[in-house]
């Protein structure tokens, strides 16, 4: 199979998994910023799951755990606490750490799935967590053996992506890049982690209107995530929460920042720098 093939499957794998974290799991299920419509948030659900390998219920809770403590010793996961290498292993300590409580009803946990009106993923709860990155292994391979050993890691690659995104975005977001508000944590805005990650590196922006669907403050900002949230509404497939959009850098008539709804304790509103 020739490169460009296998550079396109690798790009699918990726954006697929790219836009089931950050606009199904992060801006809709975690921050309700996009609501989905109903068949698109059952598909989510349900096949997430076996997308990313990453329970939903689960991710949500680790991430607002993560806004609700963000870059204190109780955060999840912070480089202020590991540093950017430590980032990688303490995520997956984190999720364990998380699921374990969510399935033992430990209020610890279960008191961040407000809004979340669906269980821990079967798989999850049956103890076969491992089943999606086998299936994606099986499926790689079969595309090797069909056309070419680099077809099937673009492939594997590309699905089985999310512990470097998400590391990208938890490491570089929280200690690398430039900031417009003054949040109470260590947030940046680090456009490497925003280009590769659909906007998700603009971590000040989002830490400061976390009701936000679009993490883009300045012009320069480019947030492809919400331009994918943008495109699913054209298709009857989700509403933006536009009343608490960021404000664009300079406008007229900046609202306050939006309240964290879903969680409990929000941090108080963080002023423009
Ligand atoms: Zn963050
Ligand atoms: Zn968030």
């Amino acid at each position: 199979m020739s490169l460009i093939a296998c550079l396109l499957v690798f790009l699918a794998a990726y954006l697929l998994n790219l836009l089931v974290i950050s606009v199904g799991y992060h801006r809709a299920l975690a921050h309700k910023a996009v609501r989905l419509h109903p068949v698109l948030q059952r598909m989510l659900v349900a096949g997430g799951s076996w997308i990313t390998g990453i329970d939903a219920k689960s991710w949500v809770v680790m991430h607002r755990l993560h806004h609700e403590h963000s870059d204190t010793p109780l955060d999840p996961h912070s480089p202020v606490n590991v540093g950017i290498l430590g980032i990688g292993a303490e995520q997956l300590r984190s999720y364990k750490r998380v699921v374990i409580g969510l399935l033992k009803r430990d209020p610890a946990y279960t008191k961040y799935t407000k809004g979340l009106d669906f269980d821990v993923h079967v798989l999850t709860r049956r103890g076969r967590w491992w089943l999606p990155y086998v299936v994606h292994g099986v499926v790689g391979l079969g595309l090797a053996l069909w056309g070419g050993w680099m077809l099937g890691v673009a492939y594997f690659v590309g699905m089985m992506s999310h512990p470097i995104q998400g590391g990208l975005v938890n490491s570089l977001g929280h200690a690398l890049g430039g900031r417009n508000f003054d949040t109470r944590d260590n947030s940046r805005n680090n456009h490497l982690a925003a280009w590769l990650i659909l906007g998700e590196g603009f971590q000040n922006n989002h830490h400061a209107y976390p009701g936000s669907a679009s993490f883009s403050h300045r012009a320069h900002e480019v947030d492809l995530g919400y331009w994918a949230c943008v495109t699913l509404e054209r298709l009857g497939l989700c509403s933006i929460d536009r009343a608490h959009l960021i404000p664009r850098a300079g406008g007229a008539s900046a609202p306050r920042p939006a309240p964290e709804v879903t969680l409990p304790g929000s941090h108080p509103a963080a002023a423009p720098r």
